[in-house]
């Protein structure tokens, strides 16, 4: 039996619920409703117009409801007056087959028939810019190496603790904060959990981020690569599958000299099969290819991978097998929707279960000096277009992930490519005018 809202809103003195669900693209929208309103939006849902959102809907659509999910109620700790609560698209009583959320909880209904629950934790970095969005918001933080500055971390005391007691207070149970790999770049972490509890909280954690960097005057961002020459912002995703009541992890196998199973190699399997196609999901927009692929950056590593490889306790590579039971897939980045983040994942892992996938040979060398001494390793795709193209032929991934997602995301994205295609850039002409 769900919770219920108003009497929820009664007991915490909850004013307004934000009515919440994501888009294709990752935007959360939103309704903000009193709690007065609260009972009957509970059962009827919140109405949208889909198509002024990323949904690939028409004008001519009747009414989306976003219907909330009781179990995903955030009371906001910076605003106590207002809940978030993630919701779930309808249309004519249908779950609409596109929406990020049903995606996910599709993928993951499809696991649990066959005994699989996935478990996840996200690394989603991003930095503290200015208010305007040109510059590092903390001119004094220029080290070449500001990885674990503690000078610079302390100088954001005031915001990256204020965001770790409210994770504290909403019992995510955050255990460390540190400044990263790039100037005014920032990485908070809290504990694994199923994959839609991680998704509900990365976005919520997008969210309460943004909302506390603004009421700082500043601004956050987890764009992948804001800064050329920086390291840009990966969401590194560790991953492992339970049974049922999520006592035993199928992963772990003492035994193995890295501590995976034999369906942990499968699912790992899976993920390097469909690599070059999931990326059109795990790094979703144009910039997100300049974060892979880069050149070295100021600190001397991107960080980031360019090959499908794998390895041990080794970050040079696509996946690392930090500790037994466990690996961490390193591509995707801040631009990943937290939703389809979590459903490419399973779906690609289940797939190598199905199929008994290989993850291939394990690679532990400095992938960043040495790569080019493994022969076939298959490159990550270069851009936007290659992933969106990788993806398109990858018949078996866009089944598992719903065919009418599929086409939904393809066609926006491909728009959105198409879009940056016929953006005119100063490089051209300062390569081309004098031709
Ligand atoms: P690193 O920087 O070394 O990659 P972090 O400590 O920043 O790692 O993040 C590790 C993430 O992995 C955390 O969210 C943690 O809860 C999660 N994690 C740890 N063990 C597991 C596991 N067995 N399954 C899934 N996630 C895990
Ligand atoms: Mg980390
Ligand atoms: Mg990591």
């Amino acid at each position: 039996m769900a919770q219920d809202l108003a009497k929820l809103a009664r007991e915490k003195g909850i004013r307004y619920f934000m009515i919440s669900y994501t888009d294709l693209f990752g935007a959360q929208r939103a309704k903000l409703v009193p709690a007065a309103a609260i009972a009957d939006m509970q059962k009827d849902g919140a109405g949208f117009a889909g198509f002024a959102t990323w949904l690939d809907m028409t004008p001519a659509h009747p009414d989306l409801f976003a219907m909330p999910d009781a179990s995903a109620v955030i009371q906001l700790p910076w605003k106590k007056d207002v809940a978030w609560v993630a919701a779930d698209c309808v249309m004519e009583d249908a779950p609409v087959a596109q929406a990020p959320r049903v995606v996910l909880k599709t993928v993951m209904a499809n696991a649990a028939k066959e005994g699989l629950h996935v478990k996840t934790g996200v690394e989603a970095e991003f930095f503290l810019i200015d208010a305007d969005g040109n510059a590092i918001s903390d001119a004094k933080d220029n080290a070449s190496k500001p990885c674990y500055d503690q000078q610079a971390l302390m100088r954001r005391y005031d915001v990256i603790a204020e965001i770790c007691d409210y994770m504290l207070e909403l019992g995510w149970g955050p255990y460390q904060n540190d400044h990263e790999d790039a100037n005014g770049q920032f990485e908070m972490n809290w504990a694994f959990d199923d994959s839609l509890v991680t998704a509900d909280r990365h976005s919520f954690f997008k969210f309460m981020v943004k909302s506390v960097a603004e009421k700082h005057g500043l601004r956050a961002t987890f764009m992948p690569k804001p800064f050329q020459g920086l390291t840009g912002s990966g969401c590194h995703a560790h991953i492992s599958v339970w049974d049922k009541d999520g006592a035993t992890n199928m992963f772990y196998d003492a035994e193995d000299e890295m501590g995976l199973s034999r369906q942990g190699y499968h699912f790992l399997g899976g993920i390097m099969k469909h690599a070059e196609s999931l990326s059109a999901i795990t790094n979703p927009t144009v910039n997100s290819y300049k974060r892979i692929n880069a050149p070295r950056t100021v600190s001397g590593a991107t960080w980031a991978p360019n090959t499908v490889t794998w390895t041990g306790n080794n970050r040079t590579h696509m996946v690392r097998v930090p500790g037994k039971g466990r690996f961490e897939l390193r591509l995707p980045d801040g631009a990943a929707n937290p939703y389809l983040l979590q459903a490419v994942i399973i779906a690609a892992g289940l797939d190598g279960i199905h199929s008994k996938a290989d993850p291939g040979e394990r690679h532990d060398i400095d992938m960043y000096q040495f790569g080019h001494t493994v022969k076939n390793a298959p490159r990550l795709p270069l851009n936007l277009l290659d992933a969106l193209r990788n993806f398109d032929r990858d018949e078996g991934l866009k089944a598992a992930l719903g065919l009418d997602f599929s086409a939904a995301y393809l066609k926006l994205k491909q728009r959105e490519w198409d879009s940056y295609a016929q953006h005119f850039t100063q490089w051209e002409r300062d390569h081309t005018l004098d031709v």
